[in-house]
C-alpha cells in the first residue's frame, strides 16, 4: 500500500552527542519522508538555554550527515521561536485554560497528595484552588510562577480525543493521567508540550515519529492541538534502542555515541544495516 507523503521531523535537543538511539530515530523519520515522496525536517529543541551548547548542535549536523541523512529546508531552533510559543500560551489563558502556579518542587514534593504521573509527581492543584485577587496580588507583587493547564476544565471544552499511531491503531487520548502539567516554565516561558505541539503545526508535520518513551507525552500533546485548534498528525512510537544489558541508552553511556563509533573504525552503511536500515 503506497503511504501517504509525510513531512516528518527529527527533534533533538543539543545536550550531548547522539547515540544509537538517536540514530534510529533520525532514521525512521528520514526513511517515512523519503520513502513516501515527503520532506524531512530538522527541529533543534533547544528552549531550556541552561543546558544546551552549540557544539552539540555541530556535532548533531556533522552525525547525520556521516550517517547520510540530509534534511530538508532550514533548520528551526525553538530558541527562536518564543514569540509563537507567547501567542499560544495567551490563546490558552483567554479561553481559561491556563493558571499561574507560584509553587516550588519543594511544595510539590511535600505536599502528600502528590501521586506519580506519567512526567513525574502529579501536580496536586495547590495553586488552582487560589483566588483570582490571590493571584493578582501574588503577580502585582513580583512572584515567580509558571503557568498550568487546567486539564479538567480543558477536558471539558475538548471531550473525548483520539490519535492514530501507526504502531498500535487508535488510541483514546487520556491526558488528565499527567494531571495540570506545566505550559510554561518559570525559568524559559514555555515548555516542552506547548513548543512541540505549535512547532509540529507550524512545520507542517503530517507524521511525528519518536521513541516510544514519548508515548505518554502524546496524550497531553493531543489535547493542546485540539485547545488551539491545530491539526493532528499521524503518530509512529518506535521502540528503543537498548545497550547490552539491555537498559535505556542515555548521552552518557560510554561506547554508543555515532563520535565514539566512528573513532572506532564504524562506517554509516553498518549503523544503518546494525539498526534494520538499508
Ligand atoms: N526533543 C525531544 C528529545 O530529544 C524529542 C521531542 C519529540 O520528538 O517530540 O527527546
Amino acid at each position: 500500500m503506497a503511504s501517504r507523503v509525510a513531512v516528518t521531523r527529527f527533534a533533538p535537543s543539543p545536550t550531548g552527542y547522539l547515540h544509537l538511539g538517536h540514530a534510529f530515530a533520525a532514521l525512521t523519520a528520514w526513511s517515512a519522508a523519503r520513502g513516501s515522496g515527503g520532506r524531512f525536517l530538522l527541529r533543534i529543541e533547544d528552549i531550556d538555554r541552561s543546558r544546551c551548547r552549540s557544539v552539540f548542535e555541530a556535532a548533531i549536523r556533522d552525525d547525520l550527515a556521516w550517517l547520510g541523512i540530509a534534511w530538508d529546508g532550514t533548520v528551526w531552533h525553538q530558541s527562536e521561536r518564543q514569540d509563537a510559543y507567547a501567542a499560544a500560551l495567551t490563546v490558552l489563558a483567554d479561553r481559561g485554560f491556563t493558571y499561574p502556579c507560584f509553587c516550588t518542587r519543594r511544595d510539590i514534593a511535600q505536599s502528600l497528595s502528590a501521586p506519580h504521573g506519567p512526567d513525574g509527581p502529579i501536580y496536586p492543584g495547590i495553586c488552582r484552588m487560589l483566588g483570582a485577587a490571590e493571584r493578582d496580588r501574588r503577580i502585582a507583587r513580583g512572584d515567580v510562577h509558571a503557568l498550568r493547564l487546567d486539564v479538567a476544565r480543558a477536558l471539558a471544552v475538548a471531550g473525548d480525543l483520539a490519535w492514530t499511531d501507526r504502531e498500535v491503531g487508535s488510541v483514546v487520548a487520556r491526558p488528565a493521567a499527567a494531571g495540570d502539567i506545566v505550559m510554561a516554565r518559570k525559568d524559559i516561558g514555555t515548555s516542552y508540550h506547548l513548543a512541540v505541539v505549535v512547532d509540529d503545526a507550524d512545520q507542517g508535520i503530517t507524521l511525528v515519529t519518536r521513541g516510544d518513551d514519548l508515548f505518554a507525552a502524546t496524550h497531553v500533546q493531543r489535547l493542546l492541538q485540539a485547545l488551539l485548534g491545530l491539526p493532528t498528525p499521524a503518530y509512529h512510537h518506535h521502540r528503543l534502542i537498548m545497550d547490552e544489558g539491555g537498559g535505556r541508552l542515555a548521552k552518557r553511556t560510554p561506547g554508543v555515541t555515532l563520535r565514539d563509533l566512528r573513532a572506532a573504525g564504524a562506517t554509516p552503511a553498518e549503523i544503518r544495516s546494525r539498526l534494520g536500515f538499508v
